[in-house]
Formats: structure tokens, sequence, C-alpha cells
């Protein structure tokens, strides 16, 4: 196998770049997964093979973010989208949900969930145009709460929580439920402050299709009636994620980065805790240029930050095409700002290297050079 030449720097916020060994890796096993004849996609997901395979994702991933046991993992399809309505129809027995709003991912959680209970907003930041946290000590949290859904971190407006609140000490029995499609492996989880937590796939862990779900084992067997049985966890946990055909070959993807994520190591620090430092360093990078330039803005609180997603704007907006054209032209991926906030957005996801924070910080210092 011949190695790859070099490929851009691609900051995408989903799909999103993938570690190149794990796209190698796929593209060695494609004709013949390790001598079955077979590509993974053309297996049957009931045979040994497959069957190995998941079983080894679900191992590895439960390692990496240390899921404690009394955590069933669901490889579950429809997104984190298609989660939105999965969760009250199995948490919210049709009563009321809380909701922390801090985005758009959380604001569109709370609408849907309102088709099946009946949703609260414990608290918002909507006033402070999604660039605050709200302080968890001044949340409303209703009494009767069957849980409460926060986004932990807002890939649109770059808002994350590094810390998450304790709900019993905000005097809440209720279970915290948290969106974590786009930061989920980039950091530990305190799974003693969670109940359950949905992502998709595509933003952090490998291809589109596949949705994980990390949920404790009271909160199952709680569906409406109307739930559909493939979305009932129940179905899906008693069923090892294999009621219906799950998407095998993202599994397997999946499985090649976690495999890649526990080889990783910084110092001392192996696989997930390797990746947080990682990180750390490379937001790092790109936050303390942005606040030291004047071309460029951040425009979230500096508590809330997110490490992995980073809008940012020029001053000058009118510059926006020729930002983006340079950008890619010097090897610089998918810059563009969602549109419902216009600018820039970098994401540094697990498979960005901190060389691709310093090309692009260095293409962002050259571009503010030329600027009048
Ligand atoms: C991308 C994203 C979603 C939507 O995921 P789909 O797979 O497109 O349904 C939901 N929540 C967050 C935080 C996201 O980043």
């Amino acid at each position: 196998m011949t190695p790859p030449a070099a490929r851009p720097y691609n900051f995408s916020a989903g799909p999103a770049a993938m570690p190149v060994e794990v796209l190698q890796q796929a593209a060695n096993e494609m004709l013949d997964w390790q001598g079955t004849g077979m590509s993974v996609m053309e297996m049957s997901h009931r045979g040994k093979s497959f069957i190995s395979i998941c079983e080894a994702a679900e191992q590895d991933l439960r390692e990496l973010l240390a899921v404690p046991e009394q955590f069933r993992i669901l490889f579950m399809q429809g997104g984190g989208l298609a989660e939105n309505a999965i969760v009250p129809m199995n948490l919210s027995r049709g009563g009321v949900v809380d909701f922390v709003v801090t985005g758009s991912w959380s604001q569109k959680s709370a609408k849907e969930a309102r088709k099946y209970a009946t949703g609260h907003i414990a608290a918002s930041n909507e006033a402070d145009a999604h660039t605050t946290l709200p302080d968890p000590a001044k949340w409303q949290v209703s009494a009767d709460a069957q849980y409460l859904h926060l986004c932990s971190n807002e890939t649109i407006h770059g808002v994350e929580f590094h810390d998450l609140p304790d709900l019993k000490a905000l005097g809440s029995d209720a279970p915290l439920v948290i969106d974590f499609s786009s930061h989920v492996a980039s950091r530990p989880v305190d799974w003693s402050r969670v109940g359950l937590a949905f992502g998709g796939a595509q933003k952090n862990l490998g291809p589109a299709g596949l949705t994980l779900v990390v949920v404790r084992e009271d909160l199952i067997g709680h569906a409406l009636s109307s739930c559909p049985s493939a979305f009932d966890y129940k179905t899906v946990a008693d069923n090892a994620s294999m009621y219906n055909t799950p998407p095998t070959y993202a599994i397997y993807v999946a499985g090649l980065t976690f495999q890649w994520l526990k080889r990783q190591t910084e110092g001392n620090a192996k696989g997930i805790a390797a990746m947080e430092q990682r990180n750390i360093a490379k937001a790092k990078v790109l936050y303390d240029f942005i606040d030291s330039s004047q071309l460029y803005q951040n425009r979230v609180a500096r508590n809330c930050r997110s490490r992995m997603n980073i809008p940012f704007f020029l001053r000058d907006e009118s510059r926006n095409k020729a930002f983006l054209d340079g950008a890619q032209a010097a090897g610089l991926l998918q810059l563009k700002g969602h549109k419902s906030v216009g600018g820039m957005r970098a994401s540094l996801y697990n498979a960005m290297p901190i060389e691709g924070v310093q090309a692009l910080v260095a293409f962002m210092r050259h571009f503010e050079s030329t600027q009048a």
C-alpha cells in the first residue's frame, strides 16, 4: 500500500475529517476483510465476522469513554435529529421535560420534544445571541421533570459545557440527557452526572449513518406505546443493536476509529485523555491568535468557548469570500460558517492535527497582512 500523498486540512463541522490511518485501513480491507473474501459491507450482520466487529467496537468504545457497567451502549440510526424524538418517546412518559437552550441544536431538541411531552425551558442564552452559558444555579428546573436535556457542545454557535451540571445539587432528581454529537470522544465524560448521552457519528467518531446512544439501564423500558419498535431502547438493547439491520459499514469504520483512539498517547496520557490534551492545545492556538488579531473575532464568552467548533468573523465581512477562496487555495477546506450565523467556522475534531491549526493560523495571519 503506497503512503497517502499529503492531503489538505479539512475543517468541516460534519461529516468531518477522519484519521488518515483509519481511511487507509478501510481501503486495505475493502475487498477482503481478514481473509473472508468479502467486504464488510457485503457481510450478514448475523454472521460471526460482523458480530465480532460490532462487539469489539462496543467494547473499545466502553473502554475509551470509561462507560460504567450500568449503562448500555446502543448503535442506532437516524442521527442526532431522530434522537430529538426518540429520547422523549422513551424517557418522557408524556410528562414534563426541561430544556436548557444554548444554541440551534438544543433549540431544535426542545421544539421536537413538544410532539411527545410538555417542554419547559429551564434556561436560555438566547438574549445573549447564544454566546454564553446560563449559570446552573439560576436554572428554573421543574419539580416533576422526567429529564433535563442540554447540548453539551453547540456545533453551530461554538458554546461548550466544560463541566456538566450536578442536577441533584440544583434540587432535581431528573436524569440529565446530553446531546454530545460534536464533542464525543474529545474529552472524558462524567457519567455520574449523566442519564443518557447521544450523538451522530459523523462529527468525531466515523461515517454518517451511525448514531451512538449511551443510556443508564433504569431509563430503558419506559417508551410510549406509540414508539416504533426499532426506536424503543428496550428493543434495541435486548437485541444488542441488531433488532433490524444496523449500519454495518459505519459501525466497522467507527470501530477502526476507536482502535486508532486507543493507540493515541500524549506524554503519560492515553486514548481520550491524550485527545483531550491535544484538543486543548489546538483550540488555544486558534483562540489566542484570534484574540490577538485586529481582523478576526470570536464572540463566545471565554468560559464556554468550544474546543471543537470555533466560529469566527472578519471585522470586514465583505472580505469573507476572498478569505474562503484563499484558504481553499492554501489547502484549508470547508471553513465557511453555518448559514444561520455566517462568518467562518473551524472544526478541530480529533482527526485534525495541531499542524493543521498552525497552517490555518499562518494563513489567517498572512490574509490579515494583505488587508488595508
Ligand atoms: C450535527 C448535530 C446534530 C444533527 O445530527 P444529524 O445526524 O444530522 O441528525 C444534532 N446535534 C448536534 C449537537 C450536532 O452537532
